[in-house]
């Protein structure tokens, strides 16, 4: 009988404001539009209905689903107690387990910002100071700031933050978008990236940042394309610090990194990847190929491994171009 109480303070409600010259605002719906018993709730086909689902959704599930839940999660967690004091100086190297792996259980609530700060005692840190859980603070933090942005301005989701680089005049050549999502451009580092995204559904923070930088300025894509194809992959899948993160690499977004500091894959590669370990992992055609023949744009890298779709000095160029004639 609640809603009949609800009923009759509402008319009260109405009749005092009205009295009083007061506009009234309606309240919400007054009876229950959904109401459901313990005993109704035991005879819905649920497990049916799940059994369905996953007869007609698994056929389209190519990767391993990880364990989730809060109990994998606080495991992960400790795990990463003992790789923290490294997490600076190998976070960058994706042929090292040097991150957290976190993100698949933030992404799905096993985990929480706050309790990750908590366990590893990241508070009172002072943030100018460059030590591991200092920056692997920072890194969460970035998280958050995301989810700030898309908070205040929803609009991010449809366009880009910085209303100047809202109407680039993208060139979205759909072959070569088909290489970038298959991991066959050419550029080993690319193409390994895309590949892990492919294989295991998570893809290094580096890689992922050079991948996103190639899609926007190397292939002239729109980054949208590029989010959109993450969110079909990535188990960590998330709108803000996806948005973000392909906003950031694309330079539209905010706090972006300028739109004329272009990733150069070769160097990149060579940089992060310097024995091509990672590489050669997800690119069994270059397993026996030389590290230095990886890392060079004119390197032999034989037969089986496509030559690069682009020229990335000339579409550095066309690049600026797009970005300065906007
Ligand atoms: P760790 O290095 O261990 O970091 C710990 C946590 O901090 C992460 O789990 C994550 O929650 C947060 N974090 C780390 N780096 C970033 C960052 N650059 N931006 C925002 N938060 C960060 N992260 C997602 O969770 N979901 C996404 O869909 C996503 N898409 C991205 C797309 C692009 C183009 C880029 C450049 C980055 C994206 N990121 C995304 C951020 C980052 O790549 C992942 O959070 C990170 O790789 C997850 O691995 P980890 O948990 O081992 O990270």
């Amino acid at each position: 009988k609640w809603f009949d109480i609800i009923e009759q303070k509402d008319m009260q409600a109405r009749i005092t404001s009205q009295a009083a010259g007061l506009k009234y605002l309606e309240s919400p719906p007054k009876k229950p539009v959904f109401s459901l018993s313990w005993s109704d709730f035991k005879k819905l086909p649920l497990e049916d209905s799940l059994q369905k689902f996953e007869a007609e959704n698994n056929k389209n599930v190519t990767i391993d689903i990880p364990e989730a839940g809060s109990a994998v999660a606080y495991q992960a967690l400790k795990d990463f107690t003992k790789r923290l004091k490294d997490y600076k100086a190998d976070r960058d190297l994706p042929a090292v387990d040097g991150t957290s792996q976190l993100s698949l259980f933030l992404k799905n609530g096993s985990i929480t910002t706050a309790q990750i700060i908590c366990y590893l005692k990241l508070t009172g840190k002072n943030v100018k100071t460059e030590d591991s859980p200092t920056r692997y603070l920072k890194e969460l933090v970035w998280r958050e700031f995301y989810y700030h942005i898309l908070y205040h301005r929803p609009d991010v989701e449809k366009q880009a933050f910085l209303a100047k680089f809202r109407d680039i005049p993208w060139k979205n050549n759909k072959t070569l978008f088909k290489h970038w999502c298959e991991g066959t451009t050419g550029f080993p580092i690319v193409d390994a990236g895309m590949r892990q995204l492919n294989t295991t559904g998570w893809m290094h923070n580096r890689v992922r940042m050079i991948v996103a930088s190639f899609l926007c300025k190397d292939l002239l894509i729109d980054w949208r394309w590029g989010e959109n194809y993450f969110m079909k992959m990535l188990l960590d899948g998330d709108m803000a610090p996806n948005n973000g993160g392909w906003q950031w690499a694309a330079s539209t977004g905010c706090d972006p990194q300028p739109y004329f500091r272009i990733f150069n894959p070769w160097l990149q590669s060579e940089r992060f990847d310097p024995g091509a370990e990672y590489i050669k992992k997800y690119i069994p055609e270059l397993k026996d190929i030389e590290a230095s023949e990886i890392h060079d744009p004119e390197g032999n890298r034989g037969t089986k491994y496509p030559k690069p779709i682009v020229n990335h000095s000339e579409q550095k160029k066309h690049a600026l171009v797009l970005y300065k004639t906007t």
